[in-house]
């Protein structure tokens, strides 16, 4: 496959595609390999993912630049991916030596648990953050214990193909970490039905995921489901309207929109709507566009040419608010405000693009109605000085990840998924491990 830079439309390289038969030969080897990973020490596990993150570090500069070339991102947000992926590794490389079991008092003798590898876990990663998501799953799966075989999006292999050769010179075996580019519905699907894969975890949109969670349970494998969202922005009369204006754009431009926790839906509290949307419209026009090997560089283009036309399809009539963007070669679209109807398209489906849609609000009542009337249920944003209100509405809203008075939706720390069709199960966080072991529970008899 011919791999496309979005900003030039040039081609920067060419990847070999698996077939069902390369992930099978992978999943062999990556069985195999599963008896060497087992065997190698919890105080050794932790030393090579650690080397692992210490040369993520020592080549972030070159994995950024492969970002950039092949997702568009710019090249700060892309440092700043490289270095997460680094955190990652090293959090998860505290795991190995602290995966214990219990011991649980029972009558007739000693009853123990074990956190037990799955086997093979296979992660399937979407486009939009493709070392950071890669990561996310890698990291805590290979600290379990397990071994894994990466399946990248199809427009972008290259972050993922370099981190696994990364991880072979950090001195991890050889078939513990695979990383197969191929099709979705070729390599993707064959790894979610071959038997000896344990686990799936998929990352993208809910409609694949749907597919995969049926699928999965035909054979009892075990899934975690990263999915779309519609997260919800919701601004209070009695915020900061300053800080909450000047902070909403990146809340759904940063990545050109395309971010799961991107909150496209922005409620504004009716009393405020217009101050706030003038304040915004200043904040959106200010947003820098264009060549993402600028340093100052906030927004690049869209990842691809069909991505491009599914974005533009969502925004017919004139918007009430658009930035600008470059003209010419390259997948651009500007940052875009639309004052939507709750039944409007761009108001309730997910567009992962630089498209957000403004709606007013009477009372806290309705904000949350609102927040919640979606499939969805992924992220969102409170903004308020009352800490009760925000507290009643960040439990009264239906989703996973939220913030009061920040956009913030991931940290490495803390656990990360989805309410409702946005998900399966969690990531990241002190208890991602468990997602990547089964706990055996062993009874001696003392009798
Ligand atoms: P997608 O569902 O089209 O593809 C995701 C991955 O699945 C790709 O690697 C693709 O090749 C693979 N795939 C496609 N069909 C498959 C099949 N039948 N069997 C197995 N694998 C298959 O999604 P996308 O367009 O790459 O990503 C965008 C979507 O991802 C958005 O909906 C977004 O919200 C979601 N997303 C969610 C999160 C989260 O953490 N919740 C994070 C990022 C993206």
């Amino acid at each position: 496959m011919k791999i496309i830079n979005p900003a030039t439309e040039e081609v920067v390289a060419e990847v070999e595609m698996a077939g069902a038969a390369e992930v099978d030969r992978a999943v062999a080897v990556a069985r195999r390999a599963c008896a060497t990973w087992r065997e190698v020490s919890p105080g050794d596990r932790a030393r090579l993912l650690r080397a692992f993150a210490g040369l993520v570090d020592a080549h972030r500069e070159e994995l950024a630049l492969l970002e950039v070339a092949n997702a568009g991102h710019p090249i700060g947000n892309a440092r700043w991916e490289a270095g997460a992926v680094r955190d990652v590794l090293h959090f998860y490389a505290g795991a190995p030596e602290r995966n214990h079991g219990r011991q649980i008092p029972v009558p007739g003798g000693v009853d123990v648990t074990f956190q037990e590898p799955l086997g093979v876990v296979g992660v399937i990663v979407p486009w939009n953050f493709p070392m950071l998501i890669m990561s996310w799953g890698v990291a805590p799966a290979l600290a379990a214990g397990n071994t894994v075989i990466v399946k990248p999006a199809e427009w972008t292999p290259l972050t993922a193909l370099r981190l696994a050769e990364l991880a072979l010179a950090a001195g991890l075996p050889e078939g513990v970490l695979q990383v197969l580019p191929g099709a979705g519905e070729v390599a993707g699907a064959r790894l979610v039905e071959h038997p000896d894969v344990a686990k799936i975890v998929f990352t993208g949109s809910t409609e694949v995921g749907k597919e995969i969670a049926a699928k999965a349970a035909a054979q009892v494998k075990r899934v975690t489901l990263e999915l779309g969202g519609k997260s919800a922005n919701i601004v209070f009369a009695d915020s900061d309207l300053e800080k909450a204006a000047k902070a909403a754009p990146y809340a759904v431009f940063d990545n050109s929109g395309q971010d799961c926790c991107a909150r496209s839906r922005l409620l504004v509290q009716a009393e405020v709507y217009d101050d706030f949307l003038q304040r915004l419209s200043a904040a959106v026009t200010g947003i820098r566009v264009g060549d993402p090997l600028d340093e100052s560089t906030e927004m690049g283009p869209l990842v691809s040419a069909e991505h491009l036309a599914r974005v533009r399809g969502f925004v017919d009539g004139t918007p009430y608010l658009q930035g600008s963007c470059p003209s010419g070669k390259g997948y651009w679209f500007p940052p875009t405000v639309l004052t939507s109807r709750l039944t409007d398209r761009a108001f309730t489906e997910e567009i992962f693009g630089p498209v957000v849609s403004v709606v007013p609000f009477a009372d806290e009542a309705e904000a949350v109605r609102i927040a919640n009337d979606t499939r969805y249920g992924l992220s969102g944003s409170i903004w308020t000085r009352d800490v009760g209100r925000a507290l009643r509405v960040a439990r009264a809203v239906e989703a996973g990840a939220l913030s009061v008075n920040s956009n913030s939706s991931v940290r490495y720390w803390t656990p990360f998924g989805g309410f409702k069709e946005s998900g399966l199960g969690r990531e990241l966080g002190p208890d991602a491990l468990t997602a990547f072991t089964e706990t055996k529970n062993v009874f001696i008899s003392t009798d």
